[in-house]
């Protein structure tokens, strides 16, 4: 057992699970039977963030952070539903602190008193314009999570790795405890969630393992987590130690296929993994595309067009099947919100743009 007493939730990892998966190489895994894709839209609510992981370009520091207004929030959304997206990707820093004297006081002028009070006016605005929310606000109490879980479709949070690592150091460190607390939140709320680990930030094989065991844990607790992204950490304008070769990327792919039960999926993002090479590793997802707008967390790396995601599918002799945020097990066993269900059942009568892509 390790983890995160501090912040109310023990994660248990056996030693003989570690081994197991330290032993595992991508020849004891299968090639997906089809791949999968969602549609979405990327609503950068706000670059303001409490920490300052030394590999991201997402945050801006205090002064130089951005904040959508309402009108930005639905004239992105509003573009993304006209071209025939299904999710609302809402992206955040981390809850912005103390320093963000503007964020603030332009919260304050909008009428709400924290960030997440403003994501609930945007999942409204987003579901209002035809979308399901899918939020990313980084690591959650209770309390915030409570407060948007009705209105989201599904909701995620990176993991990254259980390890204390340097590249999530300096004065405001991220801590992974506080991660997996917000992963168990989401199990204890019952919302449908994506998470992921983040490879070549200076954790060992071990911790890699342990990462994807502690998922394993969590889900078999709560069942909650829907998909799992293997990422590959990239160079840009903070991070220029570089990104660990395809072989490692082949190797943990493998080892998150064989460490999650089988009803997770496995996720690898075309834009910043050797998504080619890892085919035979055991993904089956290949995460949102968005027609609209960047991907504002590696702006660097512009997403694949849907012509790629096709391309790499062919290559893989699979079909590529678009999905909504929400993998549909969560609907048919009634987990969503009556909010959810609601924006579900409107769009029938529209034109089935949702449940058209349901399989049942
Ligand atoms: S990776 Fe996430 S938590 Fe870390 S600085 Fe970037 S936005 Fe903040």
């Amino acid at each position: 057992m390790f983890g995160a007493g501090e912040y109310g939730v023990e994660v248990t990892v056996e030693e003989a699970a570690v081994e197991r998966l330290l032993d595992t190489t991508p020849a004891d895994v299968s090639s997906a039977p089809e791949l999968t894709f969602a549609r979405n839209v990327f609503v950068p609510l706000t670059t303001a963030c409490r920490y300052t992981c030394t590999y991201c370009t997402y945050y801006d520091p205090p002064g130089q952070a951005s904040l959508l207004s309402p009108e930005e929030i639905r004239d992105i959304c509003q573009r993304g539903a006209d071209a025939g997206c299904t999710e609302a990707l809402f992206t955040f820093g981390d809850d912005p602190d103390d320093r963000y004297t503007a964020i603030h006081e332009q919260l304050a002028e909008w009428g709400h008193d924290s960030i997440h009070a403003y994501l609930r006016e945007a999942c409204e605005i987003a579901l209002d314009v035809g979308l399901l929310p899918h939020a990313n606000p980084g690591d959650q109490t209770r309390e915030q999570m409570e407060l948007v879980a009705d209105v989201n479709a599904s909701m995620g949070v990176m993991l990254e790795t259980t390890a204390e690592v340097q590249a999530h150091g300096g004065p405001r460190a991220k801590e992974p405890g506080q991660r997996l607390a917000t992963l168990a939140t989401a199990g204890e709320l019952g919302v449908p969630f994506t998470t992921g680990i983040l490879v070549g930030i200076g954790e060992s094989w071990q911790d890699r393992a342990e990462s994807i065991l502690a998922i394993r844990d969590l889900q078999e607790r709560y069942g909650h987590i829907q998909e799992v992204i293997v990422q590959p950490v990239v160079n840009n304008d903070r991070w220029q130690s570089g990104s660990p070769d395809v072989e490692t990327m082949r190797r943990v792919t493998a080892m998150a296929r064989v460490g999650l039960p089988e009803e997770v999926s496995v996720q690898s993002p075309p834009n910043l993994a050797p998504v080619r090479e890892l085919l035979d590793c055991g993904i089956d997802d290949l995460g949102g595309v968005s027609p609209v707008t960047d991907d504002h967390i590696n702006p660097e790396y512009a997403w694949p067009q849907l012509r790629e995601l096709e391309s790499i599918a062919e290559e893989a002799g699979v079909p590529l099947n678009e999905r909504l945020p929400v993998y549909e097990r969560y609907i048919e066993d009634g987990w969503l919100s009556e909010r959810i269900e609601a924006a579900l059942d409107a769009d029938d009568a529209a034109g089935e743009r949702y449940r058209a892509l349901l399989v049942d």
